[in-house]
């Protein structure tokens, strides 16, 4: 398994922000959002190409690492996308449910679930991308991965929102896709905090306004865009 990082945090984002959390960032990705602010799980920061730098960490050394940070029992899975990796990830799946973690995995929505994906995980944070993201619709929409999370009853779908522009894009794939509106968060796009609370004052009353939730960067909030937070 590529490992970009492990560590214990909060959770930043989504309905369990707030919650202390272990974080598994897997590398690699399928897209290539021009505002991704975990770029280093796909590119070389020096050269801006594809990068390498990743830990290759077997089923065991990952549960070491997570067991070690005894007694949080909330694990998310993160990248990158880390549904690139989930034929290798199920027995890691597997082994953290009997151990009794929550499991989250937050994922840009483009690679269908495999059904012992759904089985072993508690929640999903989907994020599909919309334009803002500067990736062309053809990859980082992909009509049959959207549906087995909707089906699933266990995903949540969170949105990168910069401006009023991207509200139609937001509407148009809840009704193309049956996404229920109560499954819904819209969060600022930002790297820093004065961009972010800027963004998250006008936002949180569009979310007010349309009936959506609200999703703060909490992690971006505290700690700055910043690694192993
Ligand atoms: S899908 Fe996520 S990890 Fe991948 S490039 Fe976009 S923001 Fe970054």
């Amino acid at each position: 398994m590529p490992v970009s990082e492990v560590f214990l945090s909060v959770q930043g984002e989504g309905v369990h922000a707030g919650t202390p959390s272990i974080f598994v960032r897997t590398y690699y990705c399928n897209l290539t959002c021009t505002w991704c602010d975990t770029k280093f799980t796909w590119m070389d920061q020096n050269t801006s190409k594809p990068g390498i730098n990743y830990d290759p960490l077997t089923h065991d050394q990952l549960m070491k690492k997570v067991l070690e940070y005894h007694p949080c029992k909330h694990l998310v899975l993160t990248g990158g996308e880390p549904l690139l990796h989930q034929r290798v990830l199920a027995p890691l799946l597997s082994s953290l449910k009997r151990s009794g973690f929550f499991i989250e995995v937050e994922t840009n929505g483009t690679i269908a679930p495999s059904p012992e994906t759904i089985e072993y995980v508690d929640c999903f944070n989907v994020s599909p991308k919309i334009a803002n993201s500067l990736v062309d619709e053809r990859l980082r929409i992909r009509p049959e991965s959207l549906p087995p999370f909707v089906k699933s009853e266990k995903a949540w779908f969170k949105f990168v929102i910069c401006n009023d522009e991207d509200l139609s894009q937001v509407e148009d794939l809840i009704s193309r896709f049956a996404i229920p509106r109560e499954r819904v968060l819209l969060m600022p796009e930002g790297i820093d905090a004065p961009t972010l609370l800027e963004r998250s004052r006008w936002l949180v009353g569009i979310c007010m306004q349309k009936g959506f939730r609200f999703s703060p960067r909490l992690h971006i909030l505290l700690f700055g865009n910043k690694k192993g937070t």
